[in-house]
């Protein structure tokens, strides 16, 4: 068996917020949470191979045995425990504090919006902005690695400027603005939440730029490399480590299931100079908006000698 760098723990689909763009919306009246037991023989059987686990969901923070779960994890010798989370409860400061003494060490929490109303209006729940954007804070202020995944859609691609100032001024080390996967209630939504990329180019490159100047580390996810001219360093899908999923089955390579199934590239991908390394859109995508819009990049000419 390849060795493999990091392993997704899902610990069920339940969740505090009902986020417009949710990828896994639909296997909440699907699926019940896993238990207690399969989640942590799955912690078991992650740990023969990897040193690093994500914690996440659905939203792992509301269950019961939340505590529990990251303590094992800690116990089995994971040296990297990463929490995936919408934040919410991290505005607690005793339950940050829980937290950090059971042994995660990196939090990932999800910022959509640069204000209340955008954010709230996204997650469908009145409060959440505030709950997050105190989760990051009372987070760093205990000294812990905090990084953002910001979902882009209709809806809030315009703001990613200001969202990447307001993650500047929480003190986040690192954020990510992640194109929306139109697969669960996303698909569902599709038409008022996925937006052009040839819209959003423009305001995801304003965004990053926040970051870079701040220090802060920068990514995009499924933004292919046609829109990301003189940005291409910052394509998440270059540095994603070889990661096995644990859901409702196991996907072992993630990477070779997105490039197989997820997504998908067009005959005009063939004479772009990043064919080799992109993986094109998430395949609903074109399949509801056609290539038009996606313009392969000219390879670099071999300089003729004198
Ligand atoms: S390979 Fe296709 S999708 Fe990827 S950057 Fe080139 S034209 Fe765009």
């Amino acid at each position: 068996m390849a060795v493999t760098a990091k392993v997704d723990v899902k610990c069920g689909f339940r969740c505090n917020n009902m986020c417009r763009f949710c990828v896994q919306g639909s296997k909440r009246q699907k699926y019940t949470d896993f238990s207690t037991e399969r989640i942590l023989h799955t912690l078991e059987l992650a740990r023969s191979d990897s040193e690093s686990v994500v914690l996440t969901g659905g939203e792992p923070t509301t269950r019961e045995d939340f505590l529990r779960l990251v303590r094992r994890a800690s116990e089995l010798g994971f040296s990297h425990i990463q929490i995936q989370t919408n934040g919410r409860m991290f505005a607690s400061d005793g339950f940050c504090e829980d937290t950090v003494a059971a042994g995660a060490n990196d939090f990932s929490l999800a910022l959509h919006g640069h204000a209340k109303v955008l954010h709230d209006y996204l997650t469908r729940v009145p409060g959440s902005f505030h709950e997050t954007a105190r989760g990051i804070r009372n987070l760093k202020r205990l000294g812990q690695h905090v990084g953002s995944n910001t979902v882009i859609t209709r809806s809030n691609y315009r703001h990613l400027p200001a969202i990447a100032r307001l993650l500047v001024h929480l003190g986040v080390d690192q954020f990510q603005f992640a194109f929306v996967h139109a697969l669960g209630t996303a698909a569902e939504n599709f038409a008022r939440i996925v937006p052009r990329y040839i819209l959003v180019e423009p305001h995801a490159k304003k965004g990053l730029d926040v970051g870079i100047r701040h220090g802060v580390r920068v990514m995009t996810e499924a933004i292919p490399y046609c829109f990301m001219e003189g940005y291409t360093d910052y394509v998440a899908e270059k540095v994603i480590p070889r990661t096995r999923i644990y859901d409702v089955s196991v996907v072992d390579d993630y990477t070779h299931y997105r490039v197989t199934e997820g997504k998908t590239k067009n005959v005009q991908c063939e004479e772009c100079r990043f064919v080799d390394i992109c993986e094109g859109p998430w395949k609903e995508y074109p399949e509801a908006y056609g290539w038009s819009e996606f313009r392969p990049l000219p390879r670099q000419k071999r300089r003729e000698k004198p």
